[in-house]
């Protein structure tokens, strides 16, 4: 049988790189988990894929890597962690129907939660756009809900962005204009292009389900009094609500009479509660667009179907239309790009707080050591696509290292340590450099007698084997003290300096020189749609003593390790590698 299109192409999309990122050659096993972490709906009928999918993998295996690369070019860009795009600046194409000095763009996020990655991608493409055309970015807090806007969300909106370093020239809140939308609300009523409706939900599901209209629509004899009754508070929450006059038996769902107005009774942020009737984000977003001069309105491809309605709208009300480009959302795999899905997780009590490193949030990816350069970066190499497939996280990470790499400092770090002795090497203070090639970082000295610490995962080791202690000297094993198979102590001997091609190269620490530090390594926070129990690793080790006299905010390379991000005393986030 052959497959769905869709399906198809996710599977060649990630046999693909997985064949370009193994040299060439996709392994089967490796493609069908990874189908399987993308397609979760498909676990249960994974066996009847399974001769498609291997079928797939061998016909790709057939190719060339360059034939590979070259394909998964064309079907799925965004999978290439590209060497010469992230050694160059990426741009955006221009922007359809733009005029210099004119563009006006805004970034609308509602402040029910923290900024996370994908309010980067939407904010920094609305501020590229805005600065190609000499034009103004507006920054609108989309607050239109009491119950879930917090005063602490709108400082971490304005936060995330000033870290981000995007500068809108104009922030304001949707709410400020309460009073002119609840106009416009009227004004639609009066003109017959919306009307009260005081229908049970109940009533309405089964009415559209139908394609059928309710009483409140055929009968418009009442439709000005009960306007009065919603404005002037006679009506209670739930009671009544105004609905656009679309079409129940509408194709595009989104046009069957959608709400425009409702009643909620609560504690605004910034009206506190003397406002009841609210607009819903489908009738604020075209009038603030509209109003606010925005020539581009940009939002994610989700809101597809409701392009329709944000048109009819202006078109009933006589108001200016702004064009709508639409991009994709960003997610990744197993992280989830939204306040909706992380809001549960932190209430919960799975996660803590807002930053954990875990969590794409921006105060997460501050906290963890990535910079705002690299996400801009990042997201101006995404472009404004409609590509369905996730981003691969190597990435962000790939432009993250192009900037930190050369500013940070090179230590060691000894993850799980094993003592070293090193009999009859002789106590002396080695002098080493911070950065390889940037003298300005400095060096620091080290006092180093026989005993040393190597990491655990180095001591796959048999006597007689030389290895070298990275910028220190070479020593050959002479003995491997084990209880249970693991490896308790290692003994050695000076063994030359000469560096040889096939001697394990290996980070020590001195015993009399160490500083105990624990790593937090995130991981993915879903396997599939299962949260992960272990997705916060905490790796236990030492490091140098110089690490004490870092400032909370460093980021250090530990050499074979990784990037980490020193967070408070005795603890780093590791940041990538
Ligand atoms: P969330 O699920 O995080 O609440 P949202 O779309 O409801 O998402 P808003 O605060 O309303 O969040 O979003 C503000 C702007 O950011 C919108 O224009 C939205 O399209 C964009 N945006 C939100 N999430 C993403 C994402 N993952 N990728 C790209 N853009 C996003
Ligand atoms: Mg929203």
């Amino acid at each position: 049988m052959p497959l769905e299109e869709d399906i198809d192409n996710l599977i060649r999309i990630i046999a693909l790189k997985n064949s370009v990122e193994h040299e060439g050659k996709a392994q089967a096993d490796a493609v069908i988990a990874k189908f399987i972490g993308s397609r979760p709906d498909k676990r249960s009928t994974i066996k009847t894929l399974i001769p498609e999918i291997r079928s797939i993998v061998q016909s790709i295996n057939n190719m060339s890597l360059a034939e590979q690369t070259s394909m998964l070019e064309k079907l799925a860009p965004e999978q290439l962690v590209k060497k010469q795009a992230v050694e160059s600046a990426p741009s955006l194409p221009p922007l359809e129907g733009a005029i210099m000095g004119q563009v006006v763009t805004r970034f609308p996020p509602e402040p029910n939660g923290y900024p996370h990655i994908g309010h980067a991608k939407a904010a920094i493409i609305d501020e590229e756009y805005a600065r190609m055309y000499n034009g103004k970015l507006i920054l609108r807090f989309d607050d239109t809900n009491p119950l879930k806007e917090k005063l602490e969300y709108y400082d971490a909106i304005r936060e995330g962005l000033d870290w981000l370093g995007v500068k809108p020239d104009i922030v304001k809140n949707t709410s400020d204009d309460i009073s002119l939308i609840q106009e416009y609300g009227r004004k639609l009523v009066e003109l017959g292009g919306a009307y009260v409706c005081t229908c049970s939900q109940q009533t309405m599901h089964d009415l559209r389900a139908k394609g059928l209209p309710c009483e409140c629509r055929k009968d418009q004899s009442e439709a000005l009094s009960r306007l009065e009754k919603l404005f002037n508070g006679s009506y209670k929450q739930n009671e009544a609500i105004i609905r656009f006059k679309g079409d129940m038996a509408d194709q595009n769902t989104a046009m069957r009479d959608p709400t425009l107005f409702r009643i909620i009774e609560g504690d605004h942020p910034k009206l506190g509660s003397k406002i009841r009737v609210w607009p819903t984000y489908d009738f604020a977003a075209p009038i603030e667009d509209s109003l606010d001069g925005v020539t581009h309105a940009m939002r994610t491809k989700e809101y597809e179907l409701r392009n329709a309605l944000y048109f009819a709208i202006l078109d009933r009300l006589g108001l200016r239309k702004p064009m709508m480009i639409e991009f994709s959302r960003l997610e990744f795999e197993g992280i989830p790009v939204s306040k909706r899905k992380i809001k549960p997780l932190i209430e919960n009590g799975l996660i803590k707080s807002w930053d954990d490193p875990r969590l794409p949030t921006l105060s997460a990816f501050r906290r963890r050591g990535f910079v705002p350069e690299a996400i801009r970066k990042f997201v101006i190499s995404l472009g404004i696509t409609l590509a369905e497939t996730k981003p691969p996280f190597e990435a962000l990470e790939a432009y993250n290292r192009k900037v930190i790499d050369p500013v940070s400092m090179r230590l060691f770090f000894v993850k799980d340590p094993v003592e070293l002795h090193v009999e009859g090497a002789r106590a002396m203070e080695v002098v080493l450099k911070n950065h390889p090639t940037d003298a300005a970082l400095g060096s620091r000295k080290i006092q180093v007698s026989d005993r040393f610490y190597i990491s655990s995962d180095d001591t796959n080791l048999n006597v007689g084997d030389e290895i070298r202690l990275i910028e220190l000297y070479n020593v050959k094993i002479t003995k491997i003290e084990r209880k249970d198979g693991k490896v308790l102590s290692v003994s050695a001997m000076p063994s030359g300096s000469e560096i040889q091609q096939s001697m394990p190269k290996i980070q020590w620490v001195a015993k009399e020189d160490i500083f105990d530090l624990q790593v937090l390594t995130p991981k993915q926070l879903y396997i599939g749609e299962e949260y992960n129990t272990n997705s916060l690793e905490v790796v236990k080790g030492v490091t140098e003593s110089f690490m004490s006299g870092l400032k909370h905010g460093t980021v250090v390379q530990f050499v074979r390790f990784g990037f980490c991000r020193i967070d408070s005393d005795g603890t780093a986030i590791f940041t990538h590698r």
